[in-house]
């Protein structure tokens, strides 16, 4: 099945409207290009948000690539400017929490903890059904062996391409299109369409663990990738789920899992 097969099969297994506002979150690479890409082309009612990390020439040629796509496809564009809203910059945010946490949480759990939360609150305050965003096949891979690793496998077993067992009118569903297409059928379709992309890895990834895993998941097919995914989602039913109740964050309002949620745990110093 060629990719954009595989697109049409995973949107109408979500269900996908075309009734849905979609906020595709726009990083500058390939995998939420080709989301944000094939969305329109299938007709949805998108819009683009970037999360303007401020980290240096990388952030500006991610955002110089986003606008090109956007202008090019007509998307309107939203930006959120970190150091704009929350007074620093990303490198600044993660040396501050590293600091108080002794350096034991890695760049990339704090960046992505800040930018889902960024996520949320932008789509809902501009009133977006859903967001979408260009997670692929290898990222739910590496997941499902990072949770298995790390003994919580009961977090992978929520995982799909529409977010499960969270209702809640203040938390946005996600969606991931991209949820079973391999990273190099993504990057050879985005080639071939010539879409602006910095192809490059973000510099403040090194020291990431999910890295690790990537390395190792190099070397393996892509056939046994699909056989992973296939093979999870078979004994993915019997790991017990339970409904994920919502609280309200005590410090911002935001819906949380605990009484303080995950961006204000990390950023109380
Ligand atoms: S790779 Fe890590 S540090 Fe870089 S933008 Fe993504 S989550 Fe943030
Ligand atoms: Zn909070």
């Amino acid at each position: 099945m060629n990719l954009e097969m595989q697109f049409k099969k995973t949107l109408k297994e979500i269900r996908l409207s075309k009734k849905d506002k979609i906020l595709v979150a726009m990083s500058g690479g390939k995998d939420s290009a080709v989301t944000a890409y094939l969305l329109h082309k299938f007709g949805y009612d998108i819009e683009g948000v970037h999360i303007d990390l401020k980290m240096g020439k990388y952030s500006k040629d991610c955002y110089n690539a986003i606008k090109t796509l956007c202008e090019n496809l007509g998307i309107n564009l939203h930006v959120y400017d970190v150091k704009k809203e929350m007074g620093s910059s990303m490198c600044y945010i993660r040396s501050a929490v590293q600091s108080k946490h002794k350096g034991k949480i890695k760049n990339c759990a704090i960046c992505g903890v800040i930018k889902k939360w960024i996520l949320n609150k932008v789509a809902r305050k501009l009133r977006f059904s859903k967001i979408a965003t260009g997670h692929n096949l290898d990222d739910e891979v590496q997941t499902i062996l990072i949770n298995i690793f790390k003994g919580s496998i009961d977090l992978s077993a929520t995982s799909g391409p529409i977010t499960k067992n969270i209702k809640d009118k203040k938390f946005i569903t996600r969606i991931k299109p991209l949820f079973y297409v391999l990273e190099d059928d993504v990057r050879n379709y985005a080639k071939k369409k010539k879409l602006p992309v910095v192809f490059d890895k973000c510099p403040c990834a090194i020291d990431s663990y999910r890295i690790q895993v990537r390395n190792f998941l190099e070397k393996v097919p892509g056939k046994e990738k699909q056989n992973i995914m296939k093979n999870f989602e078979k004994l993915s039913p019997k790991i017990k789920k339970k409904n994920i109740e919502m609280n309200y964050c005590e410090v911002c309002g935001e819906p949380s899992r605990g009484k303080i949620c995950k961006k204000c745990e990390l950023m109380q110093i």
